[in-house]
């Protein structure tokens, strides 16, 4: 029997090989890899929704695939990992669990609970920070304590120096066989029943926007990298030029890391765009690191006042926004783009949020679960802070009273329409002037582009002027004034 170590590799937001510093510190103990990836069905860490899942299940097949080329593979489970990843320990004999650390309160949890088993059984756990461009704990006040705002910590960032730079594949790794005899809750789980969605199939359509894996992942940062970064200033708020990277959903389940990006795209493009660029990738960071100091951020207002606030329950109006039926083009360009793509342009999240949370005055909450259920990047922290954003109840958050007119937007951020014409097609025969607002359009118009309001696209769901004026007496409501 041979004296070589086993090590596993616990897989999660992290599905790649290159910047993997969890992989590279198993592959530099020498001795043998496990791979290994458990889909949590435990209800401690959220439940993930539908379109990431759908998404996921495209990066474990990618990830498996990446694997083999090496000579190994990824066993894939289904259950809690606080108990399955000590059983692997033991049906092994591994002597070491390497993975990368997470930032929400439950899976820091979860992960101190198999650290603690692991000691039982003599196994050590060894964590790094691979899925950020920075440990959350090292960007602090001189006090001490942790920033609030955006700017502050993007300067206590930014003073630390570039982020590390990443790591290559590791170039000798040895695999153990994904085999493990006699457990049955080790055996390989059947992904495509548990991740993908069958009556209906509504992952086919999303299929055709997205490719899968390391490799796609990072042609699409080479392509972004040579071409929009160098307008990405001006070109991100475009909602109908691809002028975003469109990474997201690869930084989501780690297909690809923020420090590759940001070390591929520190020297590229002019200094404006990328320094912009980057601040949107610091943007990602501070959220984990909001979540990290505020583990109730996706559930609870962080400005208590707001905790006074009176939602509106309206399970019709709810339901009208979320498949892209309120009657206002731009909102319902967003929401129809985010329900075919699995994917939203910013510009149009923030207006369809700011829409549902002023306009409507439906608690923000709701917004979040819709877009965690239906994006295919959504994350626990992104989403929350931005919602948190918009709907003005965050620490770092843009006023209450700071609406957006979504009539403004469009014509600001979509002149030509063609955002509002490729997703709303039943109004693309409307000329420019009618398309974001069409009841409001000169007499005629409509009937010439052969639309009946009511009938072939709806009456808008509230009217702007009343909708805000109820948000703004709603908000002057918290301040008790
Ligand atoms: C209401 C709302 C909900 C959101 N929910 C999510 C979410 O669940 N997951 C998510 O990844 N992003 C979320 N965002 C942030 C942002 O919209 C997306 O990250 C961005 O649209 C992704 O497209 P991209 O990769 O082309 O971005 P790019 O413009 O190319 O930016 C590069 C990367 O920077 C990061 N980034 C950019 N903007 C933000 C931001 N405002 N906050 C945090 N990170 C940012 C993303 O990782 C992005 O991939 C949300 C925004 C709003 C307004």
């Amino acid at each position: 029997m041979s004296d070589a170590p086993l090590s596993l590799v616990w897989f999660r937001d992290d599905l790649r090989l290159a910047d993997h510093p969890a992989l590279s510190a198993a592959g530099d103990r020498g001795g043998k890899i496990l791979c290994v990836y458990v889909l949590d069905n435990t209800s401690v860490v959220r439940a993930p929704g539908g379109a990431y899942q759908w998404f996921l299940h495209g990066a474990l097949e990618a990830l498996k695939e990446a694997l083999e080329e090496k000579g190994g593979d990824c066993l894939i489970v289904q259950g809690d990992p606080v108990a399955l990843i000590p059983e692997l320990v033991q049906c092994t004999g591994a002597s070491a669990v390497f993975c990368h650390h997470r930032y929400q309160k439950e899976a820091r949890e979860q992960d101190e609970a198999v650290s603690k088993k692991l000691d039982t059984l003599d196994c050590s756990f060894i964590q790094s920070h691979g899925t950020v461009l920075r440990n959350p704990e090292s960007v602090t006040t001189k006090s001490g304590t942790p920033y609030k705002i955006f700017s502050a910590w993007w300067k206590g960032f930014q003073a630390l120096g570039a982020p590390p730079s990443p790591l290559p594949v590791p170039k000798h790794l040895t695999f153990r066989d994904i085999a493990i005899k006699g457990k049955k809750a080790l055996r390989p789980c059947a992904i495509d029943e548990l991740l993908l969605p069958s009556k209906p199939d509504w992952g086919k359509k999303m299929g055709e926007y997205w490719e899968h894996g390391e490799e796609a992942a990072t042609e699409l940062l080479h392509d972004f990298a040579h071409a929009a970064l160098g307008r990405y200033d001006t070109g991100r708020n475009d909602m109908a030029a691809e002028d975003s990277s469109r990474l997201s959903p690869y930084l989501r389940l780690g297909t690809l890391s923020p420090r590759q990006i940001w070390h591929y795209c520190k020297d590229k493009g002019r200094a404006p765009d990328r320094d912009t660029y980057l601040s949107e990738l610091g943007w990602r960071d501070f959220s984990w690191y909001t979540l990290f100091y505020n583990p109730e951020l996706p559930r609870r207002n962080l400005k208590a006042q707001f905790d006074k606030l009176s939602w509106r329950r309206s399970p019709k109006q709810l339901a009208a926004w979320q498949r892209g039926r309120t009657g206002i083009p731009v909102v319902d360009a967003g929401m129809r783009q985010l329900w075919e793509t699995g994917w939203m342009h910013n510009r149009a999240r923030m207006i369809v949020a700011s829409f549902l949370a002023k306009h409507l005055l439906i608690d923000w909450r709701e917004g979040e679960a819709w877009f965690w259920d239906t994006l295919i990047d959504a994350d626990p922290a992104s989403n929350a802070v931005n919602w948190q954003w918009v709907a003005g109840t965050g620490i770092e958050a843009s006023p209450f009273f700071r609406i957006f007119n979504p009539l403004r937007q469009a014509a600001k951020f979509d002149p030509e329409g063609d955002y509002i014409r490729r997703w709303v097609p039943e109004l693309a025969k409307l000329p420019n002037d009618a398309l974001a607002a069409p009841w409001a359009a000169e007499p005629g118009a409509l009937e010439k582009a052969g639309i009946k309001l009511g009938r072939d696209y709806p009456e808008p769901i509230v009217s702007l002027d009343e909708g805000r004026d109820r948000a703004m007496k709603a908000y002057r409501q918290t301040r008790g004034s």
